[in-house]
């Protein structure tokens, strides 16, 4: 039966406090004493002094609804039904608690009994990690999963491991959307790329302590963490082809259709573009409520590259004025429930984002006039390469994060000098430090310049955070 996403996050909740754990709310994006993590990524993500038992939880079974940010996915958005960089996790943890002979069946009870999801049995597939011998009986002797609908894959798959620490080996529930999603290819099932078999839940049960060298101790006292992307569940539940045309979300897209004055499902490029607007805004919007500002690195990078993303997808649907701040109040209105912190700070929001997009409007077109001269005229000198100095320009005088141009660049096939980029803006930070001693602004000591001088914070998140968010 159809539910709205805003009523299955509750439903899920309310399944696992049904099961004793106790209801937290999202944590904010911003991780908390983490250095290893730009954003939160994942239900677990602000745990995990909880699961390595270095402090207390207020209860050792705990249920969250997370927002996460997963910018490694920003290319995939908008071209797979199943990827946005936003996006809610639903989740179940067991501290030192319960372990695999709980939760499977409990995932299970809440997709397929009729009281919760009921979803058709034999749309959903299960995997195992190729070892874990004891999840694939729990699956097949307790649970009563077909053989034919159960896989075991590999370490690369369903062993889930973040350096050292705990770690082990995960289940996945796949949902399988029908051939017509499929990509064709006789090699396709669960753990394929394509749209037919849609990941939708992860179950972790991390029952090693990993000491990073390959030696797995086991823990007297496992773990459990799950994560289920709400989107993914929506899309499901309510039959649609894509996350972004679920309820919530969609409230958004059709905000974006009609400024762009088009018509979502008539032009496959188009709709991309719509859909990306869609993903980015939300991200904006939740990241700038958590107090994230547009700047040059970190997670202020991270928001200024989304949002000037969509202001360009937003040039490619022909809007020519700035549109992204008055679709703020969409994604509050669609999110608010269960968001509180968005109508809170609303004002705000709109504020940030017009003054971010209006700035960045005033060079948009100026800045993709000079970049596409730049790429006709390597195209005509059969070249490949643009110049370190011109990604700099188009990133100093017109604001083109360093992304955004590899990207433009990629899809004529041109590639950037990286670190001919990166040997720029150093020297632009030595000329500025120069100039401001020349000036001997008075009362300013050297050291107060200390922030600005030393060697540029080279942003690595997208290379080197795995999905899982940890660092590799
Ligand atoms: P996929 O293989 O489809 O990229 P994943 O294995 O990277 O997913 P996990 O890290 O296992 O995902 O995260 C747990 C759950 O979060 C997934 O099963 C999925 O439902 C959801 N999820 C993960 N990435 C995204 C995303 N970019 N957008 C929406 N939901 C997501
Ligand atoms: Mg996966
Ligand atoms: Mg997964
Ligand atoms: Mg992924």
């Amino acid at each position: 039966q159809w539910t709205g996403l805003n009523e299955l996050r509750e439903k899920y909740l309310s399944f696992f406090e049904s099961k004793g754990h106790l209801r937290l709310d999202s944590f904010p994006l911003v991780p908390k004493n983490d250095p290893s993590l730009l954003l939160i990524n994942s239900g677990m993500a602000p745990m995990k002094k909880w699961f390595l038992a270095q402090e207390e939880p207020p209860r050792h079974r705990v249920t969250t609804c997370q927002k996460c940010i997963r910018t490694p996915d920003i290319e995939r958005v908008g071209i797979t039904a199943r990827h946005g960089t936003f996006f809610e996790m639903l989740g179940n943890f067991s501290f030192q608690d319960y372990f695999k002979e709980e939760v499977i069946p409990w995932a299970w009870e809440f997709l397929t009994s009729d009281e919760w999801m009921a979803i058709p049995k034999d749309k959903l597939h299960i995997s195992v990690y190729e070892e874990d011998d004891e999840a694939y009986d729990i699956w097949t002797k307790k649970v009563g999963i077909a053989p034919d609908h159960m896989v075991r894959l590999g370490k690369e798959d369903n062993f889930w491991e973040h350096g050292s620490g705990p770690c082990g080996p995960c289940s996945e529930i796949y949902f399988d959307r029908g051939p017509e999603y499929g990509c064709g290819k006789p090699t396709c099932g669960v753990g394929c790329d394509c749209d037919r078999y849609m990941e939708i839940w992860n179950l972790v049960f991390s029952q090693f302590d990993a000491d990073g060298k390959g030696h797995y101790e086991r823990l007297a006292r496992p773990n459990i963490d799950t994560g289920m992307g709400l989107e993914r569940l929506a899309c499901v539940m309510q039959g649609v082809g894509n996350l972004f045309e679920v309820d919530t979300v969609q409230s958004v897209l059709h905000h974006v259709e009609h400024i762009a004055g088009k018509t979502y499902g008539e032009n496959a490029k188009d709709d991309i573009s719509i859909r990306v607007i869609t993903d980015h805004i939300r991200s904006c919007t939740f990241m700038v409520s958590d107090g994230i500002l547009p700047s040059n690195e970190g997670r202020g990078y991270v928001l200024r590259r989304l949002l000037r993303r969509a202001a360009r997808h937003g040039r490619m649907l022909g809007i020519s004025r700035p549109f992204l701040v008055e679709l703020v109040e969409t994604v509050i209105q669609s999110s608010e429930s269960a968001y509180p912190e968005l109508r809170e700070h609303d004002a705000y929001i709109k504020k940030v984002i017009g003054t971010e997009e209006a700035n960045f409007a005033r060079t948009i077109d100026a800045g993709m006039n000079i970049l596409n001269n730049m790429i006709d005229g390597l195209e005509k000198a059969h070249q490949h390469l643009l110049k370190g100095l011109d990604v700099f320009k188009l990133n100093d005088t017109f604001g083109f994060p360093l992304d955004l141009t590899k990207e433009i660049a990629a899809e004529q096939g041109i590639e950037i000098d990286e670190d001919g980029f990166h040997a720029e803006m150093k020297k632009q930070k030595e000329r500025a430090r120069a100039e401001r001693l020349k000036k001997n602004i008075s009362g300013w000591s050297e050291d107060l310049f200390g922030g600005l001088t030393v060697e540029p914070t080279v942003f690595t998140g997208y290379e080197t955070l795995n999905d899982t968010g940890v660092v590799v």
